[in-house]
Parts: structure tokens; C-alpha cells; sequence
């Protein structure tokens, strides 16, 4: 009988918690206005579906936001603390089908969810920009390191590690050898 069947952890978790999670997450030192970064800031009631989530104003803009606006966790159907769970699950290592199955959610769902929550609890993060001359390796993990490190070890020199060593020469020769083009 698999855990979901005797717990419905989803049930048991508290949504004032979450919220305050999500606050303590965001502002560590206290709410700022997503859009001037001011910390002037009031509270203005809850919202009209969800009572635990907290609405602000921002007097040195006028700006208006809650506790999720900006964030991944903004606009989406599932709730804040199924939201949470899969965090947690995620920290625990489990797939995104065991997520799936421990939240009771599709698996596309759920890989929607993990994605977005590696990229990070907030929606807006200025693009990265890379200038000058940038370089990216190619990574090479042998099969064998995931839990196994011993037996890989035992076959280190029987040609793993010369296949490893052809792979990295090639791709160097291919990144160096590429004609650049205009
Ligand atoms: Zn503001």
C-alpha cells in the first residue's frame, strides 16, 4: 500500500504556514514592493479566495501586490500547499513520478511544477547576459558513479577512462576546429 493511501499529506498542511513560508522565503527582512524594491509598505487586506494570503501597498509607488505576485506561485490552480509539498519531495530526491503519485497530480502537471520551482520562486529574473568570449565544456559522467563508485573504480584503465579521454579530445577539436562565422 503505497503512503498516499493512508495520508492525504496535503490535507494535514496548514495554508496560514504556507503562506508564511513563502513570506519568510521572500523577505527575509521584511516585505519590499516587487516593482520599486521599497520597504514602505502596508498592509491592505487578504485576498477574496485565499484569506491567508496577504495583500500590501506600497506607498512610494501606490503599487499594489500580495504575497505570491511575481513569484512562480502567482495565477496557477493548484494551491500554495500542494505547491510546498512538491518542494519538499523535491529536497527528498524523488522523481517526478513519485511526486505525481504522492500528490495525486498528472505527471506532465508535476513536471511543469518541478521545472519551475529550479528555476527558482521568482517569475522574473533578469536574463543572464554573457559578453566577450564565452566557453562551455562538454561533461562526461560515467554511468556506473551514480551509487556505484567502487565498481567503477575496478574498471578505471580497462576503457572507460580512454573513452572518456577520446570523447573530451573530440569535442575539444571540434569546439577549437569550428570555423567562426560572421
Ligand atoms: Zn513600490
Amino acid at each position: 500500500m503505497a503512503a498516499s493511501d493512508l495520508i492525504n499529506l496535503s490535507g494535514l498542511i496548514d495554508d496560514t504556514k504556507c503562506f508564511a513560508l513563502v513570506r519568510q522565503h521572500r523577505w527575509p527582512e521584511g516585505v519590499r514592493c516587487p516593482g520599486c524594491d521599497k520597504d514602505a509598505v502596508i498592509r491592505d487586506g487578504h485576498d477574496d479566495v485565499q484569506p491567508c494570503r496577504q495583500r500590501y501597498r506600497c506607498k512610494a509607488c501606490s503599487g499594489r501586490f500580495d504575497d505570491l505576485t511575481g513569484t512562480v506561485l502567482a495565477g496557477h490552480h493548484q494551491p500554495l500547499r500542494v505547491w510546498v509539498l512538491c518542494l519538499y519531495y523535491m529536497g527528498l530526491n524523488l522523481s517526478n513520478r513519485q511526486i505525481a503519485l504522492e500528490l495525486g497530480l498528472d505527471s506532465s502537471d508535476t513536471q511543469a511544477m518541478t521545472e519551475q520551482l529550479r528555476r527558482g520562486l521568482a517569475a522574473r529574473t533578469p536574463a543572464v547576459e554573457l559578453t566577450g568570449e564565452v566557453e562551455i565544456d562538454e561533461v562526461y559522467v560515467v554511468a556506473g558513479h551514480k551509487g556505484q563508485p567502487a565498481a567503477v573504480a575496478k574498471r578505471a584503465g580497462s576503457g572507460a577512462g580512454a573513452g572518456w579521454r577520446a570523447r573530451r579530445a573530440a569535442a575539444r577539436w571540434r569546439r577549437t576546429s569550428r570555423p567562426s562565422s560572421a
